[in-house]
């Protein structure tokens, strides 16, 4: 019988892999796809979609084309849990059980919605990306006959690109422009350089967006925004940009899980106790130095991944990983506007954007199926 590899995800650190599923075929293996959407969207471009700027289809791969026109199996459905010893994966909802020689995960990160008490259809998280896209819906919907408030939770890097945009998209279409109010917790943008905080300030405030640092956000409640300091606020649209947990999936399954709860890999991005499992991007915690969870990573880890993907099949050596230095950071602050920074050159304005999209767009174009 075939050596089946198994892949969790077609996320950032598979791309490699994805790209070479007919050179892994060709050498007498079967590969299978588990995801939940047909598409998988990078997250990068994703406030630039709410803004407006891209289109879902132009920021978004198409997985399921991929591996099937290369002889792969698509399966669209969640992992739920891996038995490590059976090596059979388990899906959402469903009774099926997949099988693997070779198990990969890359099923990323997702928004803890502890704050969130219920489920509203105002309220959003920027994961997954395809919930930006609803969220533009509902605010051109809303801003079309009135001024709305829009909050957004966090002031981390989606928080400030997501309040950007927003601006960006009432700019763009005929609505009245919402008064938007980014909850900043008490100190904006914490534990980032001094000088990308004063930039990114800048220029949020010049778009009339409100920047608050008095408290930290406890609950968010359809309409209403509780403070720890007992302030309550107004808002026709939340989002709830909290920072980013590993999936589940891997403590779920009684895996050797970092702090965080990603799948704790050594640096051939291998389970510490699984040989035959791997894993990168968001969802693995790189045991040697943990990583910010940033694509970042994952676009750096896909050499190394497919390389030890095949040679784990192969029964041949496996590479180390290594991280590499400083990497460079963009933010779209919407209307053509960016905030880079990169050891110690930092800017704002046209040409940080300018450059961001021309990144962004040259991954996709390297990566998507013509
Ligand atoms: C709004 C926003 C903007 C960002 N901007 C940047 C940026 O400009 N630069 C940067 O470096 N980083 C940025 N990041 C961070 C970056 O997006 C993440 O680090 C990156 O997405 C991680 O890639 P990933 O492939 O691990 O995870 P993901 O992009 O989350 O991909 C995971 C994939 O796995 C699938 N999946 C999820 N669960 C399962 C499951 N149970 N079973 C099977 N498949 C599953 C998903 O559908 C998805 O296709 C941003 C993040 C956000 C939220």
């Amino acid at each position: 019988m075939k050596k089946q590899l198994l892949l969790i995800g077609g996320g950032h650190a598979h791309m490699v892999t994805l790209a070479n599923i007919q050179n892994i075929i060709a050498k007498g293996f079967n590969v299978t796809v588990i995801q939940p959407s047909e598409r998988h969207y990078y997250s990068g471009m994703g406030p630039g979609m709410l803004g407006g700027t891209y289109q879902p289809e132009e920021i978004s791969f198409a997985t399921r084309r991929q591996v099937e026109a290369q002889g792969g199996r698509f399966i669209l459905g969640k992992a739920y849990r891996i038995d490590p010893h059976k090596r059979l994966v388990y899906l959402e909802g469903t009774e099926e059980e997949i099988p693997f020689d070779v198990l990969s995960c890359n099923a990323g990160s997702y928004v803890p919605r502890k704050i969130v008490k219920g489920d509203y259809p105002n309220v959003f998280t920027p994961k997954p990306i395809e919930e930006l896209q609803r969220a533009k819906e509902k605010i051109l919907e809303l801003a079309k006959d009135r001024k709305i408030r829009v909050a957004v939770i966090g002031s981390g890097p989606s928080a400030i690109e997501i309040a950007g945009n927003i601006h960006q998209l009432c700019h763009r279409h005929d609505v009245t422009m919402p008064v938007i109010q980014l909850f900043g917790s008490r100190v904006f943008m914490s534990g980032r350089p001094a000088r990308i905080r004063r930039l990114v300030k800048t220029a949020l405030i010049k778009k009339g967006i409100e920047i608050l640092e008095v408290g930290h956000v406890r609950l968010i409640e359809s309409d209403r925004i509780f403070l720890d300091n007992g302030q309550e606020y107004q808002a026709d649209v939340t989002f709830a940009a909290v920072g980013v947990k590993p999936s589940q999936i891997f403590a779920r399954s009684g895996l050797p899980i970092g702090p965080d709860g990603g799948l704790q890999v050594n640096e051939y991005l291998q389970s510490i106790r699984y040989p035959f499992i791997f894993g990168g991007g968001d969802c693995i915690y790189f045991a040697k130095k943990p990583l910010h969870k940033v694509g970042v990573y994952a676009v750096r880890q896909n050499p190394v991944l497919y390389h030890n993907l095949l040679a784990c099949l192969e029964g041949r050596a496996l590479v180390k990983f290594s991280p590499g230095g400083s990497y460079l950071l963009i933010y779209n602050l919407g209307d053509g506007q960016g905030v880079l920074g990169k050891w110690s050159i930092s800017f704002a304005g046209k040409l940080a954007f300018t450059i961001k999209d021309w990144i962004d767009r040259r991954f996709i174009k390297t990566f998507s199926l013509h």
